[in-house]
């Protein structure tokens, strides 16, 4: 199987390639425009393998897109392409719709285009796979909330029958690019699946965000931020979990179905943040604890509170669970930090950008 990966330079697309091209027997195209969230360095280990293929294209462009298309004649999209941190959201919203809107119209319509070209047999296993998000759902029930308080009964979980309410720029992007998805399955029998995950954590992980945020600025002895009272709650899924998730439903996934993908742990941002520290006080032992590093800042406007996936649909239909724990998952994180010191420093002096334009000379 030939697999069109759009994003494949991000985060968690390079997962899933990694685990595509050292785990199965299929092909890879990789489709990425390389923002500042594109990093060929994390697809070091798999670049030279020739069942994969990287193509510079900005899913804007549907002349490239149907180049790329003609040229590769892929079995399947699994399409991860996106502006995805919600802070740029607010401050730039421009290039969220832009790419998670525009970009994913103008990829629905190449790959329908090229589908409607194919024979019988090949159009019937195509699937164009679009990956989401749970922050499309809105957010849940706190349980510091007096009224679940009072319940005092179990929260709730987003299910695929929760109602779309997003909160941000981003994630009203990316619930107009599940409406367009959804839409081309109705209209056209375009062979569509769709899945919603939570937050993602693990290697490779762009210093921007919470984990490897913290875990750097930990070992810079520089301040670890923490939004509001860090009583947010998310449901972390670690990144090669999802990885093996995806590819479960690109290949054994319905047409036409959501699958919600979460990893069971729900922690408040403290908590990941107080857990990371006690992993460094044992992994690099200092006079000071770690912990004495966190500083509150103002909360993020519009901040939702609560995060959690039900994820029993994939684990009964597909057959899939997480195999970290948030313990184990977390452990190994810091670990892969420690470890690839190199990677985390090309990504913050910005070097990893230059030397995809040939300015640096890695040999
Ligand atoms: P990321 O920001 O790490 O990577 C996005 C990739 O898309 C980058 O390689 C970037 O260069 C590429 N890209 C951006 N604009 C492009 C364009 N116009 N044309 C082609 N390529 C472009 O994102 P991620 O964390 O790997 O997320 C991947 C997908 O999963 C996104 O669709 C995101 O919305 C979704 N998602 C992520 C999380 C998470 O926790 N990271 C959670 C839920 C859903």
């Amino acid at each position: 199987m030939k697999i069109l990966i759009t994003g494949g330079a991000g985060f968690i697309g390079s997962a899933v390639i990694r685990h595509i091209i050292e785990d199965t027997q299929d092909s890879v195209i990789n489709l990425d425009k390389l923002t500042y969230a594109g990093n060929l360095q994390s697809l070091a280990h798999v670049e030279s393998n020739d069942r994969y293929a990287f193509e510079q294209v900005d899913i804007c462009n549907r002349t490239e897109l149907d180049r790329v298309f003609l040229t590769y004649k892929p079995d399947a999209v699994m399409h991860l392409a996106a502006e995805s941190h919600v802070d740029r959201s607010i401050t730039g919203p421009a290039e969220f719709i832009q790419t998670n809107i525009v970009g994913t119209y103008n990829l629905l319509e190449a790959a329908r285009e090229y589908w409607s070209a194919l024979d019988a047999a090949t159009k019937q296993t195509f699937r164009f796979h679009h990956i989401s998000t749970d922050e499309v759902y809105g957010d849940l029930p706190h349980p510091d909330e007096q009224e679940s308080k009072a319940l005092d009964k179990e929260l709730p979980l987003f299910t695929e029958l929760t109602s779309y309410a997003p909160s941000s720029p981003y994630s009203a992007s990316k619930a107009s690019s599940d409406h367009l998805v959804r839409a081309w399955l109705r209209t056209y029998g375009f062979p569509t699946i769709v899945t919603n995950c939570s937050n993602n954590y693990g290697p490779y992980h762009f210093p921007e965000k919470l984990i490897p945020l913290v875990i750097l600025n930990a070992l810079e002895g520089k301040d670890l931020p923490v939004y509001g009272k860090g009583d947010q709650i998310r449901d972390w899924l670690y990144v090669e979990d999802h990885a093996r998730a995806l590819y479960k439903v690109v290949t054994e996934g319905k047409v036409g179905e959501t699958y919600n993908i979460g990893g069971h742990n729900e922690k408040q941002n403290i908590e990941v943040v107080k857990t990371i520290c006690s992993i460094l006080d044992q992994l690099v032992p200092k006079k000071s604890a770690y912990a004495e590093q966190i500083t509150f800042v103002s909360d993020r406007p519009g901040h939702d509170r609560r995060y959690a996936i039900d994820s029993s649909k994939i684990a009964k239909e597909l057959n899939w669970s997480p195999i970290e724990t948030f313990e184990t998952g977390l452990r190994k994180t810091v670990q892969w930090y420690l470890d690839n010191q190199q990677w985390c420093q090309n990504v913050q002096d910005g070097s990893y950008q230059r030397e995809r334009l040939g300015e640096i000379d890695t040999q």
